[in-house]
Order: structure tokens, then sequence, then C-alpha cells
């Protein structure tokens, strides 16, 4: 298939209750399917080898729009092109937007934080709102008349500012991000406080992050909040969770890319095996690895990396998935904190033979036991391509230490556990390690790293009054660590726009909605950046 044939793809659901596949733009529009299973794609594209290759000598946002293509969806070729050109422009700092870079021999470093936001969430949350009011105008153009949308975020940091960033001044949607007030780090707080753009809200929360988003879900889950949205602002509620097919989608598109980029390089010749490892919490960012192998990347071993919240490592070892008896745990790399992995869904359904009745039986399993088994032969497939470990707090600073020591690279607390794992379950092929966020989005535990400090002590008197980015411009002179990203450093000039703060329950959840709505005209009439 050529890149101009307008051949449009569909959408199923994993657990086989939305009878009709619905096309991409439906399929994001809605998010996720009624009866909760999620949206794949009916048919996967293949690439061949020259194409994957060939795709290295075109810019990211000409390699994105020729997969979307690929993916069939259903818009014009032109139009994908274009909303491609903005998502992946000069809002990112490197011009190859995910970078591969040699950090030791055989191991190579897909960065994936040069975005706004410095964090890998940029990746998949700069595309999905272009989409996403482009799906809505098309859905306009084609006679239905889908009303506009509020999107409310319960976020513990990193996907609010992402959120915020990538809906920021879109059209026909306004955002609300809610984090728990005092939860969240100096560079967090600092970086939602500060979001520019008319359509977004941000507000603190008295109470812990499940606090947030159990308020958040009551509220979506209040009907007569809902109709009070709908008559009175014409508004619908929405979630960008990573659960939608518009957050996956744009994560396939690295992998081809990284590999195109390492043949270029000279670290590969065409057809060369590649493992990949990946510091995973929902994921999403490990499947869509699992979907790019499929697509024809010559990606072979597909490491799991847990923190010590190691459910998917235990996952992938047995068979069982089991949160009966498991506590969560507070780790340095909070964004992979999580009992129940949502996109796992999705890679079941694939690997046991797109069987709608057992995502149902499983899914039952987990929400009534807090566990499920699969059965041999999902398993089986599952080994074909996983193998999982898992990293503790300490030992995920230590090898922050040890890769800065050796070989002059500062990595996140995230990323630093998919190098250790990737260390141990490696064998001769080279490995491309997936890094998830720049080091100085979690200054203080990088900081305790360098110093050899534990994960969970206080920061020494001397640094421990300074604002997180005054920490990190200390960080940068003192062990020589490069520049901190401008929209980093410069966090403390910016004047901050949000600092309302409310309590837990879903009413006053909904109460700074409708407070936030009086204090502005919803987006409909504004442009698009
Ligand atoms: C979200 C996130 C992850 C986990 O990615 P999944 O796709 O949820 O597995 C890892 N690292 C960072 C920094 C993240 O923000």
């Amino acid at each position: 298939m050529t890149t101009n044939t307008a051949y449009i793809n569909r959408y199923l659901d994993t657990r086989g209750l939305c009878l009709e596949p619905l096309t991409f733009t439906r399929a994001i529009v809605k998010g996720i399917a009624p009866g909760g299973g999620l949206f794949v794609p009916q048919v996967l594209p293949r690439f061949s080898l020259d194409e994957i290759v060939a795709l290295g000598s075109l810019p990211y946002a000409q390699q994105a729009a020729c997969v979307y293509q690929r993916f069939g969806v259903d818009l014009p070729v032109q139009k994908t092109a274009q909303l491609m050109a903005l998502a992946y422009g000069d809002n990112f700092d490197s011009p190859a937007v995910a970078p591969v870079v040699e950090v030791a021999p055989g191991t190579h470093v897909l960065e994936l934080w040069h975005g706004p936001t410095s964090a890998f969430k940029d990746m998949a949350l700069q595309c999905l709102p272009v989409f996403f009011s482009a799906a809505i105008e098309q859905l306009r153009a084609q006679g239905e008349a889908p009303e506009d949308f509020l999107i409310l975020v319960a976020t513990s940091g990193d996907t609010g500012k992402a959120a915020l960033e990538g809906f920021a001044d879109r059209a026909h949607v306004n955002i609300i991000v809610y984090y728990p007030h005092g939860g969240v780090s100096d560079i967090q707080f600092k970086q939602m406080a500060t979001q520019r753009g008319a359509n977004v809200g941000v507000y603190g929360v008295r109470g812990n992050f499940d606090n947030c988003q159990t308020a958040v879900k009551g509220a979506f889950g209040d009907a007569a909040f809902n109709e009070q949205l709908a008559a009175q602002h014409k508004l619908a509620l929405s979630s960008a969770n990573s659960i939608n097919w518009g957050r996956l989608l744009p994560q396939i598109v690295y992998y081809l890319s990284a590999y195109a980029q390492m043949v270029a390089q000279g670290s590969l010749v065409a057809g060369d095996p590649l493992d990949v490892c990946v510091p995973t919490g929902n994921f999403g960012n490990i499947l869509a690895a699992w979907y790019a192998k499929q697509l024809g990347v010559p990606l072979d071993r597909l490491f799991c990396a847990s923190n010590e919240n190691r459910v998917l490592t235990d996952f992938i070892n047995t068979g069982t998935y089991d949160i009966s008896n498991r506590a969560f745990v507070l780790t340095p790399s909070p964004s992979m904190d999580i009992l129940v992995s949502s996109n796992l869904e999705r890679q079941l359904f694939e690997l046991s033979g797109r069987d709608p009745a057992a995502i149902r039986a499983w899914m039952q399993d987990l929400s009534t036991h807090r566990r499920f088994a699969v059965d041999r032969q999902t398993f089986a497939r599952l080994r074909e391509h996983f193998s999982a470990d898992a990293v503790t707090n300490d030992e995920s600073l230590a090898t922050i230490k040890e890769v800065h020591d050796h070989h002059g690279y500062l990595l996140d607390p995230h990323t630093a556990v998919a190098w250790k794992v990737a260390e141990r379950l490696r064998q001769s092929n080279p490995v491309l390690v997936v890094s998830t966020a720049h080091w100085a989005k979690f200054g203080g535990d990088v900081y305790r790293a360098l110093k050899g400090l534990p994960a969970a002590s206080a920061l020494p008197p001397a640094v421990a009054t300074l604002s997180g980015t005054e920490l990190n411009a200390h960080i940068a002179e003192k062990f020589a660590a490069g520049a901190v990203p401008t929209r980093l450093a410069e966090l403390d000039t910016l004047p901050l726009r949000f600092s309302a703060v409310c309590n837990s329950t879903y009413t006053d959840i909904e109460t700074a909605v409708n407070e936030w709505l009086q204090g502005h005209t919803t987006n409909t009439s504004l442009k698009r950046r």
C-alpha cells in the first residue's frame, strides 16, 4: 500500500461488547469502549526492512505521518501530515525529536524527553490533542454534533503537566488538572501552576493522589453533574488517560524511528536483532514496542523493567497477575508506581489470539478476586517476546551514580530502573534502553543518588532550602551534568497563574469546575496555535 492510499482501518474492542468496529477518529473521541474494553486496530500494517530503513532519512513528523497512514486513520493524508508537523516541530528541543545515543558499547539510550515538559508523556500528549480537535471537527462535518469536551485529569505530577501542555489552546477542548496539594515536587508544582493557555485550569486537592483520583472519578460518575455541564455549557466530560488509542499509536512511531536511526548511525546493519528495555508502569510504552515488532521492526527480546511495584515482573515470570496481597510502594520512579496496569489488557487480547471472552473472564477475576491467571498457550506466547525483572529503590539510585561515574551520562530514576534490568537480562544483542524523563524532573533523587544517600533520606541542610530549579542548577554545575532544559530552568521566573486548593470530595471537584467555568469562556472559538 502506498502512503497516498486513503485506506481506512477500524478498531475492535478487547471485550467484544462494542459490536460495530469504529474508525480512528471515533475511537479516540470515545477513549474507552462501552463495557470497559480498550480499542485495538483490526488490521496491523507491515513494513519491509527497506521501508523502515528509509524512514531514517525523513524528519520525525513525516515518519509519524507515514506510520499513521499505514494504520489507516480516517483523516485526509494532507491533514494528517499537517497535524504531525504541529505535534513534532520546534516544541521539541532536538531536531531528531527522539534521538538515540550510544552511552556504552552496545547499550543505546532512546531519549524520549525532548518535548516541552521534559518527560516521555509528551511523545503522545503533543500528538493526541491535535487529533482530538481534528476528530471533533471531522465528525461535525459528517453531520454529527459531538459536544466540546472538558477533560478532567487527576495527576500525581507528570501526566498533568504533559496533558496541560498538549491541550493548551486546542480547539473544542478544555482541561482541568487536579494534583495532591503538597504531594508533588516544587518543579512539578511550578510546571503546572505556570501553565499558559486560555482553556486550562489547575487545582491542588487536600489529600493524596488516591483521594484526587477517587474524587475525579466521582465527578465523572455523577449523572446530574454531567447533565448540568451539557445543558449549561454544552460540554461533555472526557479523560486523556493512557488507555486512549490516540496515546498508543504515537508511541509505536519512535521504535521504527529508533531502529532506522541506529542503522543510519552504523550501530546496526539492517536486519540485525535489537533488544529493548522499557521502564514500565501502565504497559503503554512496552506494548508500543510489541506492536512495532509486529509491524516488522527487527526487535528481539522486550525487557519489562519494574521498580519495587513489581506486579508486571511477577506476571511475566509466572503467568499470574496478583494484587490480592500486594501493597503500593512509593519509589523514586513514581510514574511506574502502579498496581493495575491498564494497557496489559491490549497485550493479552493480542496474545490470546484476540479472544474477547478470555479477556472478559480475566478482567472479571481481577475485579472480584484481585488476581487472574492466563492459560498456558497465552503464557507461552508472552514468554516468546517478554522477559522481566525488578529493581529496588536503592539499586535504582546506585545505578544513576554508576552510569554517571563510568559513562558520564546522567539517568533519571525511571531510566535507571531500565538500565539495571537491561544489564541483568541482556545476552548478545545490542540493547536499546528507553529513557522516559530528563534527570532534572527528579533533581532531589538524582542528587541523593550522586551523593550516595539512601532513597528516602532527607536532603542535607545545604541544599534542602533550594528551589527545584536552584537544586538542578547546583547539580548541573557540581556534577558537570550538562544543561538543564530551558523550560525547567526558567520556572522560578514565570508568574504563578494557578494556586487554588480544594477539598477532596467529588462535589468539591465539581464546585471547582463550575468556578473555573465562570471565570472562562470555553474555547470553541479559539484558534489552534
Ligand atoms: C508514564 C511513565 C512511565 C511508564 O510508562 P507506561 O507506558 O505507563 O508503562 C515510565 N517513566 C516515566 C517517566 C513516565 O512518565
